[in-house]
């Protein structure tokens, strides 16, 4: 069946779905896929032929640029059912904006961001049944885009592919996460692509990662590439912490993502009536602060978990303690929640019909 709709895309659709083999309450994490996907291609310097077609293989050229050079970025966002059922998209404007952003610093050419959200809602819509309906559960979306002309050399590729992925996502439930303070690796140095969500910023985290989770960490946390002291980030996540009484998290520099998460809980926060600073914070601030009893509070934010408390951070020879005593972060997660399932007044207007 094939239909065309508004933005002319066409749609494909599959003659059975496979949600039906698919049990909600047992998801495993990332290897679940939806019925169908979004792809669009971009070819002499327009993008052509948006369609939703199949799940399935993409035949890939073994010189398709991306795999060569690296030219590939993402977004990550969720869909949700509101109390009347009907699929909700949370800010994916901003995601649109930050693909696009992305794109300038990896010499990628620019996606419409009308057609972004368009071709989300589209698919979202198409995959409604696949919203999982409990509580903390999602549609997790994966836009991404990348060079797939067959080239070598080096220059930015004159063909790309920009594909939306879904995968539904279990509720999910953070234990309080150890953080390894990294002072040899670095993620991202001033100049860099630290802003950029793009692929090859993981693939140089993944082995610093994998030596703080042997240490018995469950995630790295990134300081600055010179003095490596600043703190910057967690690895999918942007930091918060809570000193005597204050919201503080490591202000944009170009060196850290800028996550709608953070953006989102900075506003939730002042709206509470706390007051948020965004300064650099050095890890010795945050070390001083456990030792004196203000250090009332951390957490990392970021689509995947929400929030996700931290319980300490390991250094070299040391471990700061975080205080398990101010559950703010957890109040904004839970407001964050109710206005993603419409539970609470959306006052932000953040949510977007899909
Ligand atoms: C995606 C991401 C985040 C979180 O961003 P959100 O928009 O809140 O999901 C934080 N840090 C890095 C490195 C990321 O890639």
């Amino acid at each position: 069946m094939t239909k065309i709709m508004s933005h002319n895309i066409s749609i494909q659709k599959v003659t059975e779905s496979q949600v039906t083999n698919i049990d909600f309450n047992n998801i495993p994490l990332g290897t679940t896929f939806t019925d169908h996907m979004f792809i669009c291609d971009y070819d002499n310097g327009t993008w052509v032929n948006p369609r939703i077609i199949p799940m399935g293989m993409i035949p890939t050229h073994p010189a398709a640029m991306a795999l060569h050079y690296g030219q590939a970025i993402f977004e990550g966002m969720k869909a949700t059912i509101d109390a009347n059922g009907n699929p909700m998209l949370f800010r994916a404007d901003k995601n649109a904006a930050r693909l696009n952003t992305s794109a300038d610093r990896m010499g990628m050419p620019n996606f419409p961001e009308d057609l972004f959200v368009e071709g989300l809602k589209q698919l979202v819509d198409i995959e409604r049944s696949w919203i999982p309906p409990a509580d903390g559960s999602a549609l997790y979306l994966r836009p991404f885009m990348y060079a797939d002309e067959p080239f070598i050399g080096m220059r930015a590729a004159n063909h790309y592919k920009f594909i939306i992925m879904a995968s539904p996502a279990g509720p999910f439930f953070s234990n309080r996460i150890k953080l390894w303070a990294e002072k040899q690796y670095i993620r991202a140095a001033a100049g860099g692509t630290g802003e950029a969500k793009a692929a090859g910023n993981y693939a140089a985290a993944i082995r610093p990662t994998e030596l703080a989770k042997a240490k018995g960490y469950d995630q790295v946390l990134w300081l600055d590439a010179v003095e490596h002291k600043y703190i910057q980030e967690v690895g999918t996540m942007n930091i918060f912490f809570k000193i005597d009484g204050k919201f503080i998290t490591p202000k944009r520099d170009g060196s850290i993502l800028d996550g709608i998460t953070r953006m989102s809980v900075i506003d939730v926060l002042r709206d509470k009536g706390y007051e948020v600073i965004e300064r650099a914070i050095t890890i010795d601030e945050v070390q001083e602060a456990s030792k004196n009893k203000t250090l009332e509070e951390a957490f990392g934010t970021g689509t995947a978990v929400g929030i996700a408390y931290i319980q300490e951070i390991g250094l070299e020879g040391e471990t700061i303690h975080v205080s398990n005593e101010s559950p703010v972060g957890l109040e904004v997660n839970n407001t964050l929640n109710a206005i993603k399932t419409g539970k609470v007044e959306d006052k932000f207007g953040w949510m977007i019909k899909a």
